[in-house]
């Protein structure tokens, strides 16, 4: 007997060009795929008949970019001295177990799901052995949601050394699950020497692998910030590569950008708070393929995609260009990650035939509002507490605005493993609470 589910009477956002906004309709669901939009359908037997009158229907949020293994340093970064974000990572790093870092990897999978979020790229920056893509694979696995391992290696590698091109090969073969794929996180030219670049870009074509590549700061951190040019002349913009951040790309570069195909991953939540405004309006205009992202949980950030969508929005004036629309920053958190990372063919719209990755988001409170406009109500004043069910290829992991996952636990654990790794690094936690909570211990870098 088939598993079919039917949201019943909200108001569906397909994000899909052909069914557009469809009021006071119905999405059919049966095992785990949609397999009918339309008003008034009527219900199978022995179906879930879920009431979503009040409600607005979505696809699920899709974060093209999370470091979720460092999740769990949330509340040791003030972002000053050696509190900030990058000395805290290079102190604790290595420290941070493969048990440990599936821990924070779950818990964080867990906490964007209840938030409306459905896929997640891993972006995997401390897979120091093998045994940690095997701990990876198997928190994606738990969780249920949609995933992209980036398989990537800590920034503090040498410059010589090339990726785990075995070990990834391995996994391209083997396959990561079945709701998730394998991509390549590589270091770039910044971080790596030209043989390992050639070694990096050559196995990512060989194994049909998607790349992602931080450009990160400002375009003076060059230790961090790759010129766009010389990647150019050195034939590394591929349609396979993404970029992350670009906030100080020029319309020049963003115009190569979309010529070679290359997407561009945005956290603007943390973009802000380090980098500066990232350039939506301008690679808008210049038609790159822009998706929204966490960055890390770290930072410290909420596994938000309101506040990502919001900000959109509210830069889209700031550096100048054509506003961002609501409309535009929804479709950027949702079917363009999914372009992104191309997995349209199977997510990011509500449409027949599309897997089952659906948010509802009880908009009651908002009253008439959400009669008028709701898109322009759900972009700019819904949030992550009005996240009422999330299925994920058809399966629930929020119901009702309760959790269906084991989230508590799955925080209590990666509470615990990181007690553990601040232990290891001589970090002592003296009490809880407040921002002095956790010291720098003796131990210095
Ligand atoms: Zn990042």
């Amino acid at each position: 007997m088939s598993d079919a589910t039917l949201l019943r009477g909200g108001h569906v956002l397909t994000l899909d060009d052909e069914f557009g906004e469809m009021p006071d309709s119905d999405v059919l669901v049966i095992d785990g795929r949609i397999a009918d939009v339309g008003v008034g359908l009527p219900v199978p037997d022995g179906a879930d008949d879920v009431d979503c009158r009040g409600m607005i229907v979505l696809p699920g949020f899709i974060d093209t970019h999370q470091h979720l293994w460092n999740s769990f340093f949330r509340g040791l970064i003030t972002g000053i001295g050696e509190r900030a974000y990058f000395p805290v990572k290079r102190r604790l790093s290595a420290l941070v177990t493969a048990n440990d870092s599936a821990a924070a990897t779950l818990a964080a999978l867990w906490e964007s799901a209840a938030s409306g979020v459905t896929s997640v790229v891993d972006w995997h920056h401390n897979l120091r052995s093998p045994d940690f893509a095997e701990a990876a694979v198997t928190a994606h696995r738990v969780s249920g949601l949609r995933t992209r391992l980036a398989y990537g290696n800590p920034d503090a590698w040498d410059a010589t050394r090339t990726a785990d091109l075995d070990d990834i090969e391995r996994w391209a073969n083997a396959g990561v699950g079945p709701l998730s794929d394998l991509g390549l996180a590589v270091r770039g030219p910044t971080r790596s020497q030209p043989a390992v670049l050639a070694a990096e870009w050559q196995a990512a074509a060989r194994l049909g692998l998607p790349m992602t590549m931080h450009l990160g700061g400002r375009r003076t951190d060059t230790d961090r910030y790759a010129d766009l040019r010389a990647m150019e002349a050195a034939g590394l913009l591929v349609p396979a590569l993404q970029v992350v951040h670009a906030v100080d790309a020029d319309v020049e570069e963003l115009t190569l950008l979309a010529d070679r195909g290359v997407s561009i991953s945005l956290s603007p939540a943390t973009e802000l708070g380090s980098m500066g405004p990232p350039p939506i309006a301008q690679a808008l205009d210049a038609g790159v393929q822009l998706s929204l992202s966490t960055d890390s949980l770290a930072l410290p950030a909420r596994a938000d995609m309101f506040e990502q969508m919001r900000t959109v929005v509210r830069l889209g004036n700031a550096r100048g260009g054509a506003p961002v629309t609501p409309r535009t920053a929804l479709a950027l958190a949702t079917r363009e990650g999914a372009r992104d990372l191309g997995w349209d063919h199977q997510v990011g719209r509500v449409r027949p035939g599309l897997r089952a990755d659906i948010v509802v988001v009880d908009a009651r409170r908002l009253g008439f509002a959400v009669a008028l406009d709701p898109v322009l109500s759900l972009v700019m004043a819904c949030g992550v507490e009005d996240v009422h069910h999330v299925l994920v290829d058809g399966r629930w992991l929020r119901r009702g605005g309760a959790d269906l996952t084991g989230l508590d636990a799955a925080r209590a654990t990666a509470h615990e493993a990181l007690l553990g790794v601040l232990d290891r690094a001589g970090w002592a936690v003296a009490s809880r609470g407040g921002e002095s909570s956790a010291s720098a211990g003796q131990t210095t870098e």
